[in-house]
């Protein structure tokens, strides 16, 4: 009996043993593992904003700040920004659409010196014009703003030559015949290790007929704060017509669900694979091990969605 229990016991010795080396095992190859961050939280709650317009405070807009607010609120937007030529706008609330703080800001000698146009989101106050596009990012900052640089492609600045800045238009509904560059630029910035990680879509809006061809689907609570902190970390994505209803993130699967049939584009940093899929349905994509980044894009006959990038941190 007792050779029997010095046995049993040093069984569980062993057993012990090998489960703590097993977890131990685990735990290292856990945390060398590449670590792959997702801009995208769950769950989702989509609101669909714009926050690229003009009013009668810019020279070449034609509706009154009231008019252009109406225009959105009554089409259910959740939120807007009106980004008049070197005019801040303060915001507020128009019925139940969030208005925030938005002025599009210039150099010195105005918006047809040639350089990048850059917008205001959120700032506390007026941002003076500025010697070049790097200062106005700065002193965007400086009043607790969150610059966008608008349009990259209008009058030869390209994206490639942006001042460092997060936030970008991919896509703008007066511009779109100069911003073909864009998602090509935005891969090579990527791949070089550039700033540009958020894509966004505008109408640009300076008479009615600019309404409704661009937007952005941003993942957040109905607040100010809430839409600036989802802008801020990328939970959003652009859109000219497409819904996604949710875009997953498990290990190294990135699963998105749309709501048209569509072609689903991966980008990755090594080229790019697609899925077609019908309304409602789901395309993945497995990371793949020499890939450090994957976007979607969504190409479907009512237009095109752009997602922000899935990035994955080497060892
Ligand atoms: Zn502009
Ligand atoms: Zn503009």
């Amino acid at each position: 009996m007792r050779k029997l229990s010095r046995i049993c016991l040093a069984g569980l010795v062993l057993a012990g043993y090998v489960c703590v080396l097993a977890w131990v095992q685990g735990a290292l190859v856990a945390a060398a593992g590449p670590q792959v961050i997702s801009p995208y939280t769950e769950p989702q709650h989509w609101l669909k904003c714009n926050f690229h317009t003009h009013s009668t405070r810019s020279d070449d807009g034609t509706l009154a700040p009231e008019a252009v607010m109406a225009l959105y609120a009554n089409a259910g937007y959740d939120a807007m920004a009106i980004t008049d030529h070197d005019h801040y706008w303060p915001g507020g609330r128009f019925g139940d659409m969030i208005v925030l703080p938005g002025q599009e800001c210039h150099v010195l000698g105005g918006r047809m010196v040639k350089a990048h146009h850059v917008l205001a989101l959120g700032a506390t106050g007026e941002i003076e014009r500025q010697p070049t596009a790097a200062d106005i990012v700065a002193a965007i900052r400086a009043k607790g703003g969150l610059p966008i640089v608008a349009h990259p492609g209008w009058d030869g600045c390209q994206l490639r030559d942006a001042p460092p800045c997060e936030h970008f238009e991919i896509w703008n509904g007066v511009a779109e015949q100069f911003m073909s560059e864009a998602a090509g630029d935005w891969d090579a910035s990527l791949a070089a290790g550039g700033a540009a990680r958020c894509a966004l879509a505008a109408d640009d809006l300076h008479v009615p007929e600019h309404f409704g061809r661009g937007w952005v689907m941003v993942n957040a609570e109905k607040t100010r704060a809430g839409i600036l902190s989802a802008l801020r970390r990328g939970d959003c994505y652009a859109s000219t017509g497409p819904t996604v209803r949710c875009v997953r993130v498990r290990g190294r699967r990135v699963s998105v669900t749309v709501e048209e049939a569509a072609t689903i584009w991966f980008q990755t940093s090594q080229g790019k694979h697609f899925s077609i899929v019908g309304a409602g349905d789901t395309a993945t994509h497995d990371i793949q091990a020499d890939d450090w980044y994957v976007r979607v894009e969504v190409e479907a006959p009512n237009g095109r969605a752009w997602l922000n990038p899935i990035i994955v941190q080497p060892d």
